[in-house]
């Protein structure tokens, strides 16, 4: 019979790569929660309607890279393919933004239909930071001091640039809109497919293209930076402040527009060069029309969402991945005779009741000292604990060190717990 694989672009995560989502994960929910950032989960289905409204008809998203299906109540429904509809949707449904700043941060599954390749998946995941309720440069700003700060701390910085733009208000991408469209159908011919297409539908993404044509007819098209709104003229110019001051680098880039249709003012990507073309792990912007345009109250909103998948990539290839992200054992608790296991658990359960972060391994499945000795090898712990038939009947233990040289002593158990702690560098729960 043929085995059943999984969907493509769908990936397992096997232990070796759980431990570096761990880390990531870690160091994410420590980052928002010293913001005062709060947790929030949503489904990951909802109605195709709302991505509709809320995305853009005319975006790749909505076009050609949603799950949509019909449910046997024949409602159309579609797997998430970003998080801040979903967010403002339940935000909206549970009244938290009348009159409330939210500061709201998830984290999961995205599902898109594009083609699969390094860096870009069908099922993505991705951590997401939204704020709903404020309206000034301060926030962007807050923003973007913590997405640098995560940098800092996973030791990226270096790998990182960020990207920073403006699209004004809605009448100035009007405007500009009319002149860029004029601009460009003078000039039709010249255009790539994709491009032709979109200048009616969505003309603001011919700015995104990729194609190298496309951009050299660009450098003499209107630019959106002459047509903006005196407000978010002084909006950009405060933010351009506030990370000067904070001393945060950053690349004004006039071309940079976004893929969804949601976003005014701040727009932003912090991008890498060391993963190919799919380089953007960080990217987000001001959208104050959204909650409105989804049937809410007018709220100014502003997030981002990350890449995991990307982030773990870079981490791997900057070799900024720290030790202690492993699945290896600390211990390892051999117990080579018959009638052994009973003993064996006590001790194992009273170092996990001392000391929680300790990772202790039993042996189970019986087998000879050989063979238990070669799985405590294998758990990569730092010491094997053997409990044989002389250590059994003089209620002793035997230490053997297993990543360095050291005399195999025995102990009896309040010296094992001493023993255990300073080789760790733990303080026992009991003490
Ligand atoms: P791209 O231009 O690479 O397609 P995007 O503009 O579609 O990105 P967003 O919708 O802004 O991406 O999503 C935010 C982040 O989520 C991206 O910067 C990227 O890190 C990650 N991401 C988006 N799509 C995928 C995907 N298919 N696979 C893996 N990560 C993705
Ligand atoms: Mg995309």
């Amino acid at each position: 019979m043929k085995t059943i694989k999984a969907i493509r672009g769908m990936n397992d995560l096997l232990p070796a790569q759980s431990v570096v989502w761990q880390y990531l994960e870690q160091e994410v929910r420590t980052l928002v929660n010293s913001y005062g950032y709060q947790e929030i989960r949503m489904p990951i289905v909802e109605y195709t309607d709302l991505f509709k409204r809320s995305i853009g008809e005319v975006t790749d998203i909505v076009e050609k890279e949603m799950y949509t299906f019909k449910d046997r109540n024949d409602e159309s429904l579609t797997l998430r393919p970003e998080g801040t509809a979903g967010c403002v949707r339940a935000g909206e449904q549970h009244g938290l933004f009348y009159n409330q700043v939210q500061r709201l941060w998830y984290s999961g599954p995205m599902f898109r239909y594009e083609r699969p390749q390094k860096g870009r998946y069908r099922q993505f995941h991705q951590i997401g930071v939204e704020v709903f309720g404020l309206d000034g440069p301060d926030i962007d700003a807050e923003l973007l001091l913590m997405t640098a700060r995560l940098w800092r701390n996973l030791g990226l910085e270096n790998a990182v640039t960020l990207q920073l733009n403006t699209l004004g208000d809605s009448e100035s991408r009007s405007r500009f809109k009319v002149a860029l469209v004029e601009y460009l159908t003078q000039r039709k011919d010249q255009l790539d497919d994709d491009s032709q297409r979109r200048l009616d539908s969505n003309p603001l993404r011919i700015l995104d293209s990729k194609n190298s044509e496309t951009q050299q007819l660009l450098n003499d098209a209107p630019k959106l930076i002459d047509f903006l709104d005196q407000e978010s003229i002084e909006h950009f110019e405060l933010l351009k402040q506030l990370l000067d001051d904070a001393g945060i680098k950053y690349q004004v880039n006039p071309r940079l527009v976004r893929g969804l249709d949601y976003y005014g003012k701040t727009v932003f990507e912090w991008v890498t060069d060391q993963l190919g073309a799919q380089g953007t792990v960080c990217a987000g912007g001001r959208y104050n029309g959204l909650v409105e345009q989804l049937g809410g109250r007018s709220t100014p909103a502003v997030g981002f969402a990350m890449g995991i998948e990307r982030l773990v990539l870079l981490l791997e290839t900057c070799s900024a991945i720290p030790e202690s992200a492993s699945n290896d054992a600390d211990i390892y608790l051999m117990t080579p005779v018959e009638g052994g296991q009973s003993a064996g658990f006590k001790i194992a359960e009273t170092l996990r009741q001392a000391y929680p972060s300790l990772r202790v391994i039993s042996h189970c499945g019986g087998g000879n000292f050989k063979r238990q000795m070669k799985r405590a090898v294998d758990s990569q712990a730092s010491y094997a604990l053997i409990l044989g038939s002389e250590e059994l009947e003089s209620g002793e233990i035997s230490v053997k060190a297993l990543k360095e040289q050291q005399p195999q002593q025995r102990l009896n158990e309040v010296d094992l717990l001493d023993f255990v702690a300073e080789k760790f560098g733990l303080k026992s729960t009991d003490a």
